[in-house]
């Protein structure tokens, strides 16, 4: 079969002719028909100090993907050849105490398919049949292919009340956009987007910003000042992982506002305390999706008219994988599709 493959310790990936997996009795086997493109996957294409110390060579990458069952391990119940699926990316231990206290997205020792594992830039993938959902039929192949950042985006946005609040979202890459979504179907106030990326803010106005601020041109606190929201947001969603977005954050924070830390900072980021001492901000960590709850409500969100369509910005045959990761690398795109047939 076809995979995409990081074959070798320096920039690109390969699509190369590998061997078709074999299950094992806890495992379906998935013919995949669409792949898409995460930063992480870009992270590991232009093989930077993370990917070098994380990832292993060879292996087959990737995780965002849709697909259809082709063939089932004996000991799997409840889904068969033909279903249309998805699939969890995090694979969690089953035994840490997080997992056996039922709350594996906690999970201790969770490796990335794609990362740690072999992922799912491939014809077939081999998975564990407890990571794979189902996908009802008003969900489209396109969209479906991106449900693990989407499960990012609802997993951020839904942690605080939206509704009636003035939120923050500093970032507006896809998942960026994703939140703001879902932040203007909550019923928030203010929606205001921050970016550097003009193209990108223009998305982040398309799917519900009320106010966009290019950060590079005009400073949030001049924005926050002409816009005449004075009293500061009761909801940050930091979606960039910019030191410089999050401190700016921080300060345009009302007392008692809440933040959700989807952006992965830098190593050595420095934040004023004070300002988050001094105002009693509440800041939590969000990590990968709150289990299969973030992917019922992802379903449940779109059936009742999320539309997260105009995130998906290109889509490519795979033989053109260099093309959408150009695109991706050069913050030129939202959501890049691969297609496998
Ligand atoms: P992305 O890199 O496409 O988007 C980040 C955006 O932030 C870009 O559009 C960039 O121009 C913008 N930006 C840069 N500097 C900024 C600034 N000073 N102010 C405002 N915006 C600025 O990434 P994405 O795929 O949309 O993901 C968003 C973030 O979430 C990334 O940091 C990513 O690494 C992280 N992430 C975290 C998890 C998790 O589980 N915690 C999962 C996926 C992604
Ligand atoms: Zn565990």
């Amino acid at each position: 079969m076809k995979a995409l493959v990081k074959a070798k310790g320096e920039e690109g990936l390969w699509l190369q002719e590998v061997p078709e997996p074999k299950i094992k009795p806890h495992e379906v086997l998935v013919k995949i028909k669409k792949s898409a493109i995460c930063g992480t996957d870009v992270h590991i294409y232009k093989w930077d100090e993370w990917a070098k110390k994380t990832i292993p060579v060879p292996m087959i990458v990737g995780h965002e993907f849709m697909g259809e069952i082709i063939e089932v391990g004996e000991s799997v119940q409840g889904l068969s050849p033909g279903d249309r699926v998805c699939a969890e990316g995090h694979l969690t231990c089953g035994q840490c105490i997080s997992c056996k206290t039922g709350k594996r997205y906690l999970c201790t020792s969770r490796k990335g398919i794609g990362v740690n594992t072999t992922g799912t830039f491939a014809e077939y993938a081999a998975l564990p049949a407890e990571n794979i959902f189902k996908l009802p039929s008003f969900v489209s192949d396109d969209v479906a292919s991106i449900f693990d950042p989407f499960g990012n985006a609802v997993h951020t946005a839904l942690t605080f009340n939206l509704t009636a609040e003035d939120v923050l979202i500093t970032g507006a890459g896809p998942i960026g956009c994703m939140v703001t979504a879902i932040a203007k179907m909550a019923g928030a106030r203010h929606i205001i987007v921050t970016d550097i990326n003009e193209g990108r803010l223009q998305l982040a106005k398309q799917m519900g910003a009320t106010h966009t601020v290019d950060v590079s041109k005009t400073s949030l606190q001049e924005a926050v000042k002409t816009l005449g929201i004075s009293t500061g947001f009761t909801v940050g969603l930091e979606m960039s992982g910019s030191p410089v977005a999050f401190n700016d954050m921080l300060k345009a924070m009302r007392h008692g506002g809440q933040i959700a830390l989807l952006g992965i900072l830098p190593p050595g980021t420095v934040i004023d305390w004070d300002l988050v001492i001094f105002k009693l901000l509440a800041i939590k960590g969000i990590y990968g999706r709150e289990g299969f709850s973030t992917w019922f409500q992802m379903t449940n969100l779109l059936e009742s008219g999320l539309n997260i369509d105009p995130v998906i910005t290109h889509r490519f045959p795979i033989e053109e994988f260099d093309h959408g990761f150009r695109l991706m690398k050069d913050g030129k795109s939202g959501k890049v599709i691969l297609n496998w047939e």
